[in-house]
């Protein structure tokens, strides 16, 4: 078997009186995220580590900013659009950890949440799929609130029998 690791990472700032989704969940709050997607910071950095692993380039080439039909996009096609070419390559994936760094509102309501929808478009498990939240102890522009920040790891696996090279 052969495996293969990938990281992402992912900035919003955020703004007043946008709606605010995190891991593919609807999160309450009076700020979401600026963007030219729905702003899904956390599933933006899972696609990159996805990607990564594949060395497949990031989301921003897949789906460029400037595109129209990009707009206002629910960010879990994005992902489903990623696991499908995955897939297509052959791999499948073995985990991903996620590590959200948002000063308010509190994430820990909606982690398991977070954790059952990308799990299901991963086509994993839930155990496999880990959604952490830290503020920044009020320091840096996460701390001021003025935006969010997600680190992502992923590790893909590959059946022997798939191997090409
Ligand atoms: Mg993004």
């Amino acid at each position: 078997m052969d495996i293969r690791i990938g990281n992402g990472y992912d900035v919003h700032a955020l703004q007043e009186g946008l709606p605010m989704w995190l891991g593919g969940v609807r999160i309450p709050s009076d700020t979401g995220f600026v963007a030219h997607s729905d702003g899904d910071v956390a599933i933006h950095a899972l696609c990159d580590a996805l990607l990564g692993a594949l060395a497949l380039g990031d989301i921003g080439h897949l789906f460029p900013d400037t595109a129209p039909e990009w707009k206002g996009i629910d960010s879990k096609i994005l992902l489903r659009k990623v696991v499908d070419l995955v897939r297509s390559n052959g791999w499948r994936v073995g985990n991903a950890d996620i590590t959200i760094a948002l000063q308010r509102p509190k994430l820990a309501p909606h982690i398991n949440a977070m954790r059952q929808t990308l799990s299901a478009i991963l086509g994993v498990n839930t155990d496999r799929v880990s959604v952490k939240a830290t503020t920044t102890e009020r320091l840096g522009f996460v701390g001021r609130g003025e935006g969010c920040e997600v680190w992502a790891s992923a590790l893909l696996m590959q059946e022997a029998e798939n191997i090409s090279d």
